[in-house]
């Protein structure tokens, strides 16, 4: 049986920080299947497929990641696919609550899924993509933040 984990989120746009995380859980797991939300409450730049192509090329370096969509409880899509892990990512204490809160309701419901939390690196602890879009709202520079691709991405958006 393959070891699978899922990073669920969503990804509007993936930052350095998600490919901190990504970068350093891929090699603990056969395949990490980073899963992009496509039902949302937030307001979102990019469309869900805009983002898992941004995802895939962030991404191209690593082999045994894979992008998805989903519309649904992430539970759900972990039975489909046989996973057994979800990863969420760890920044400062507000995150906390949420994300336990969200560790014991899928542990109420999928008892046999394990949510693991994985502390952002100090250099991308401070970085979200609600924070990367009012910077490129407000024209500040984005390297270091986002990949480039992204960072072209964006300068496109906001073109329009
Ligand atoms: P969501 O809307 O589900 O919070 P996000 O795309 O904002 O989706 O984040 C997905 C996951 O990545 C969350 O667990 C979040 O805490 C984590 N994350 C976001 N930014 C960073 C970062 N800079 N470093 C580490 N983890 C991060």
């Amino acid at each position: 049986m393959s070891n699978i984990a899922v990073y669920p989120g969503s990804f509007d746009p993936i930052t350095m920080g998600h490919v901190d995380i990504i970068n350093r859980i891929s090699p603990l797991y056969d395949e990490v299947i980073v899963l992009v939300a496509q039902s949302s409450q937030k307001t979102s730049m990019f469309t869900p497929e805009e983002r898992k192509v941004l995802i895939e090329k962030s991404l191209s370096h690593l082999k045994n990641v894979k992008v998805d969509l989903f519309d649904g409880l992430t539970v759900e899509y972990m039975k489909k696919v046989n996973a057994q892990v979800i990863v969420r990512g760890l920044r400062a204490v507000v995150d906390f609550e949420y994300e336990m809160t969200m560790a014991q309701i899928n542990k109420k419901i999928a008892p046999q899924v394990e949510t693991l939390l994985v502390f952002a690196s100090p250099e991308y602890y401070y970085i979200s993509s609600r924070g990367v879009k009012e910077l490129a709202i407000n024209g500040g520079a984005l390297n270091g933040f986002v990949s480039d691709v992204v960072k072209e991405a964006m300068a496109q958006k906001l073109k329009k």
